[in-house]
């Protein structure tokens, strides 16, 4: 495809979803554009290692990851845009979608946007991301086979993750601001139980502590009531205080639930409006993994190219 192409798709988003949407696509000989918004790549690029997607059993690198998605979409002609998509019209049969240096149309657009992972927003938190501080049990907690750690929320999310890395950890302090949880009656009663998790009622966050070479090596927790300091030595910490679909540029155009996550057409990736797609996490708060996300991406271009066909544009 040549630059200047008009696009049959745009695809927003340059996860593990928006690349592999831009394959399908791209073989299918569908000329698309892709914006890559402001983290090209997603969240796997802040991501270390990543041992659980399939054909690399040494496992890699989430950064190199994306990097071959992409030079994958690349080989089949994606035209990739280093824009941010600011707002989107799709109330005429043409899909518009505006970033702030220009306006684009196509009869087809995958949002493939992902969701933020929420930090506390301490001082210092960005120096500890991949150096014992993480937001996803499922990428990291491998890596902290045998030490002791912490997760941070009083939600299912926070229950789950706590519950998942005793399967790794020595110990598991789960930390919350409250003395009772969010989360459900019976992932509440599994973490109480569990004689690898302890429990840290009515306490947050006030600090990270690290060692000479920067690594996390434990927090600074104050009581939530008396306003009490003390450190708890942990060499891991996961944040799993909620997740932010990235669906702020749609200004409610489109079904979303409670939390803010598309709804799709059911078992499909179809939206409500024709030749809109949503895939990935921005549609997705049970599995958020690179290969569901991939898969779903998938799904968008395979539905698209029908609609394509079918309405002969
Ligand atoms: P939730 O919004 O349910 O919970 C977030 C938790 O983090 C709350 O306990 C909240 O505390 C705490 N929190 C929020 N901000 C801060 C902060 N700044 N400092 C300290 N603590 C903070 O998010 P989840 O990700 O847990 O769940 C999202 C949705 O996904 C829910 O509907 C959940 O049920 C669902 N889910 C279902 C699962 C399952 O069924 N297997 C697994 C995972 C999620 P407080 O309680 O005080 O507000």
């Amino acid at each position: 495809m040549t630059e200047n192409t008009t696009p049959k798709a745009i695809i927003i988003g340059s996860g593990p979803a928006g690349y592999t949407a831009a394959i399908y696509l791209g073989r299918a000989n569908i000329p698309h554009i892709l914006f890559e918004g402001d983290q090209p790549g997603g969240q796997l690029t802040i991501t270390t290692e990543v041992e659980n997607f399939p054909a690399f059993p040494e496992g890699v690198e989430g950064p190199e990851l994306m990097m071959k998605m992409k030079a994958q979409a690349e080989r089949f002609g994606t035209q990739f845009h280093s824009e941010t998509v600011i707002s989107v019209d799709f109330s005429g049969d043409v899909h518009k979608v505006n970033t702030s240096k220009a306006a684009y149309e196509a009869p087809v657009v995958i949002i493939a946007t992902g969701s933020t992972a929420r930090w506390l927003g301490l001082d210092n938190e960005a120096n500890f991301m991949g150096k014992g501080l993480s937001a996803c049990a499922t990428c990291d907690g491998f890596f902290f086979r045998e030490q002791e750690i912490a997760v941070v929320g009083g939600g299912d999310t926070a229950l789950e993750e706590a519950t998942y890395l005793t399967n790794f950890a020595s110990k598991v302090t789960l930390i919350h601001r409250r003395d009772e949880f969010r989360g459900s009656k019976i992932m509440q009663q599994r973490a109480i139980d569990h004689p690898k998790i302890d429990i840290a009622w009515n306490s947050v966050i006030d600090s990270y502590v690290g060692d000479d070479l920067g690594n996390l090596k434990g927090l600074m927790l104050k009581d939530t009531q008396s306003g009490e300091l003390r450190e708890l030595p942990v060499t891991g910490c996961f944040i799993a205080i909620g997740h932010t679909p990235n669906t702020q540029f749609l200004d409610g155009v489109l079904k979303s639930d409670e939390n803010g996550y598309l709804i799709t057409q059911p078992n499909v990736t179809a939206m409500e409006i024709a030749g809109v797609y949503a895939c990935g996490d921005v549609q997705d708060h049970v599995y958020r993994q690179a290969i569901t996300s991939a898969g779903t991406g998938c799904m968008a271009a395979i539905e698209a190219e029908r609609y394509i066909g079918e309405k002969g544009l």
